[in-house]
């Protein structure tokens, strides 16, 4: 065992990382120690390369960067009972408390004291990374280490898509970042009747349609509320997910979607947003569910069922494989527009 490891760290406050040689993480009696295998690089990752209001205000540097992972344990803390050496593992990213009234109720993944891997904690754009057991992820052997280090956007496709049921159902995907894509595939193996994708880059409308989009619409071209409506005769859809979180996108799922239907909310816009209400949400009798995270661990089971059956095919959405040394090209792929890439892969 090394006593040195590769780490993309943030160093200081402002834009970039560095990849550095750091002390391997000590864990805890509670705690795993994973050699990660392959990991990607998230939006929230970006926000905090990009140093934005956000990161400003949450991140401590020196951290090192990264949440979405897969990997080897190599160790486990004195405490730890459903983990052995040589499991292969990913991680809820959200680190629950286990004492506030959601952790007791079944809602850890919006815990009160919520900690977020690579956001709070360090994190595994790294050789190794350390992990509480609590969020460790046990992953079938036969998925190929890039597809499992994603399950963490997947779950949350997985959970916006299926937080009421979308089988015989006309659904509208609003955003086409990963979360997106995932989500159109996601809704049609489990059953959609048909699939609207809306996005802004062509790339990306191209990776929706191998995802299983019935029609995919370029905002940029067309008038996307009408285009839908057009095509349900007026009626609108049964559920629309917003996964971008634009006030564009926000005022489309309300107009799109039908009376009585769902609306999921999972896009973050970056500040306060104006809804009509009464047009939008109560006189239409629509229901919105907010998303955050993944159910723990609800999701992780359908995400990692619908991954291991085969059924689901997320690897479109995985565009680029890149070494971690290679971590600033990734986050330039992140970063062009018009956008030209899915998910980027890091592998240390
Ligand atoms: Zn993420
Ligand atoms: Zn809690």
């Amino acid at each position: 065992m090394p006593e040195k490891m590769r780490a993309v760290v943030k160093t200081e406050p402002g834009p970039g990382a560095a990849l550095l040689t750091v002390e391997i993480p000590q864990i805890g009696p509670k705690d795993v120690l994973v050699r990660v295998k392959a990991t990607s690089i998230c939006g929230t990752d970006v926000h905090i390369y990009e140093w934005n209001e956000w990161a400003q205000g949450r991140i401590h540097p020196p951290q090192i960067m990264g949440h979405e992972f897969a990997g080897e344990v190599v160790e486990v803390g004195s405490q730890v009972k459903s983990l052995k050496v040589g499991d292969f593992v990913s991680a809820e990213t959200h680190i629950p408390c286990g004492q506030c009234i959601q952790c007791k109720t079944g809602q850890q993944h919006i815990c009160a004291n919520l900690k977020i891997l690579g956001v709070d904690t360090n994190g595994c754009f790294a050789d190794y990374v350390a992990l509480p057991e609590v969020v460790a992820w046990k992953n079938d052997e036969d998925i190929p280490s890039e597809l499992a280090s994603v399950q963490e956007p997947l779950g949350n496709a997985v959970y916006a898509t299926l937080v009421t049921g979308v089988t015989g159902k006309k659904v509208a995907v609003f955003g086409d970042g990963p979360t997106g894509l995932f989500s159109v595939g996601v809704a049609r193996v489990s059953g959609a009747a048909e699939i609207f994708a809306v996005g802004r880059h062509p790339f990306r409308l191209e990776i929706a349609k191998k995802m299983g989009a019935d029609i995919v619409l370029n905002e940029h071209e067309v008038d996307v509320v009408d285009a839908i409506l057009t095509a349900t005769e007026g009626i609108g859809v049964d559920i629309a997910l917003d996964m971008a979180g634009s006030q564009d996108s926000i005022d489309q799922t309300l107009k799109v979607v039908r009376k009585g239907g769902r609306v999921t909310a999972f896009g973050i816009p970056s500040g306060p947003v104006q809804i009509d209400l009464a047009n939008g949400v109560v006189f239409k009798g629509i229901t919105i569910h907010g998303i955050s995270g993944r159910l723990m661990f609800d999701t992780w089971f359908k995400a990692a069922n619908l991954l291991k059956s085969g059924r689901l095919d997320i690897s479109p959405v995985i565009t680029h494989k890149l070494p971690l040394d290679e971590f600033e090209k990734g986050f330039a792929l992140m970063t062009t527009r018009p956008k030209m890439s899915g998910k980027v892969v890091l592998l240390p």
